[in-house]
């Protein structure tokens, strides 16, 4: 058989410790025997991180700027203990961090569905996806405990030196606690044209919710921006793709999304998104099986699984024994590329490749063979627990028939 050819190169990101033996063996197994891979190659790994000044990171996120479409591998974020285990000349920041800051992108996070693992909420059919707005609010506050007797007032000072103030609290009796928070409207038009269009891209039904009836001006100028970028650049776009635009209330949402059964994205402000996305992660099963692609307004898209590194696992294979990693999550990070480079390029078989690569990796678990994580909460009859290469065999039988 021919392998698939591909005319635009993908960034790869190679990345750390279990998850970067999970990549090689993913395309050693899956991908370079059926596909001519072309890709610009950038080793995220630490070490190398250490030895470019993290050059390499801006060096990867300018070329997904160029290229359009990314995988990425998950990396370590150092911390102390990090920057004495492989000698770093910094504590380097996080990559994800520095590329999301580049590409000026929306992460959308999707878990990935298979029978026998049923979500908590058992209703839930269909993946949540949610987009979590990644600037400001909480994130970026300015924040005091002011003693009593302090009267804490909000200014704002003009290009021409005019003040407004307003009271915050007049602190009289007890002492208490102020928070300045900010938001700009250039990163919300960014955060709605990206969710407004992975809604199209992924043809799926968008809710964003705020609680502007108590935060009459700030959240509301989250609740009016979005109507009006829907107005004025999606309404008809929507209506052609048979989607929706969904707004309410936040503690409405929440009682809709639990009664819901999935289907649709999520949008969320920065704190609802940060807490959100753990509880719709935990109620899907598995952090193995949640996947997430940080998209930005101009359309560029960068793959990854939503985990790490795995360490712990990472430091029993060093030792020589066994694992059973889930690469389901990376698995995917790879197909979802490979996907929208085909869809971008218009190669139908590389599209097709990537459709059928997820279909095998699905029936893999569903015909009972899985890596321990999922194991443990599978339901099916017939499970068998498998090491982590295992795994990735016996998709390949059923990715190798289905061509
Ligand atoms: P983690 O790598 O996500 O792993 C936490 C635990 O979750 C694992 O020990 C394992 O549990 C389970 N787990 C996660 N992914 C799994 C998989 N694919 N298969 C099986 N089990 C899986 O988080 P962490 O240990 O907190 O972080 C490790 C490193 O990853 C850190 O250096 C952090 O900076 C980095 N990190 C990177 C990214 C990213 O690049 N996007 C995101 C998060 C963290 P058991 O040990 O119980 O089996
Ligand atoms: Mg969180």
């Amino acid at each position: 058989m021919d392998k698939i050819k591909m005319t635009t190169p993908l960034v790869e990101m190679d990345g750390d410790e279990m998850t970067r033996i999970i990549w090689k063996l993913i395309k050693d197994i899956l991908i370079l025997p059926y596909v001519d891979l072309k890709t610009e190659y950038y080793d995220l790994g630490l070490e190398h991180r250490n030895e470019t000044d993290d050059k390499v990171t801006f060096d990867s996120a300018y070329a997904t700027k160029e290229y359009g479409v990314a995988v990425k591998c998950a990396t370590i974020t150092p911390n102390a203990d990090r920057v004495k285990e492989y000698n770093l000349k910094e504590m380097w920041k996080s990559p994800n961090g520095t590329i999301r800051a580049i590409l000026d992108g929306t992460v959308f996070r999707a878990p990935i569905i298979v029978k026998g693992i049923t979500p908590y909420i058992p209703t839930w059919t269909k993946p949540i996806t949610i987009a979590r707005h990644a600037y400001g609010d909480v994130y970026k506050n300015t924040e005091m405990q002011v003693p009593d007797g302090s009267k804490c007032e909000l200014v704002c000072t003009d290009r021409d030196g005019n003040e407004v103030r307003q009271l915050i609290h007049d602190f009289d009796g007890s002492s208490g606690i102020i928070q300045g928070l900010h938001n700009i409207d250039k990163s919300i038009e960014s955060f709605a044209r990206c969710c407004f269009n992975y809604a199209l891209d992924t043809k799926q039904d968008i809710w964003f919710a705020t609680k502007d009836t108590i935060s009459k001006k700030y959240d509301h100028r989250f609740k009016d921006i979005f109507a009006e970028i829907f107005e004025k650049e999606y309404k008809d776009k929507f209506a052609a793709a048979g989607i929706e635009y969904f707004y309410t209330l936040i503690d409405d949402a929440v009682a809709r999304v639990v009664r819901s059964e999935g289907g649709y994205i999520w949008a969320c402000k920065n704190y609802d998104g940060d807490v959100m996305s753990d509880m719709v992660a935990t109620a899907y099963g598995s952090l193995a099986m949640m996947t997430s692609v940080l998209v930005s307004p101009d359309g560029t898209y960068e793959y990854e699984a939503a985990h790490g590194t795995v360490q712990r696992h990472y430091y029993k294979h060093l030792k020589g024994e066994e694992t059973s990693t889930n690469s389901v999550a990376t698995l995917f990070a790879w197909t979802g590329a490979l996907r929208k480079r085909g869809e971008l390029d218009g190669l139908n078989d590389l599209c097709t490749f990537a459709d059928k690569l997820e279909a095998a990796t699905i029936s893999t678990i569903e015909d009972g063979i899985m890596t321990g994580d999922l194991y443990l909460l599978s339901k099916l009859e017939n499970k068998r627990k498998v090491n982590t290469e295992e795994f990735l065999l016996a998709v390949n039988e059923r990715l190798a028939a289905s061509l």
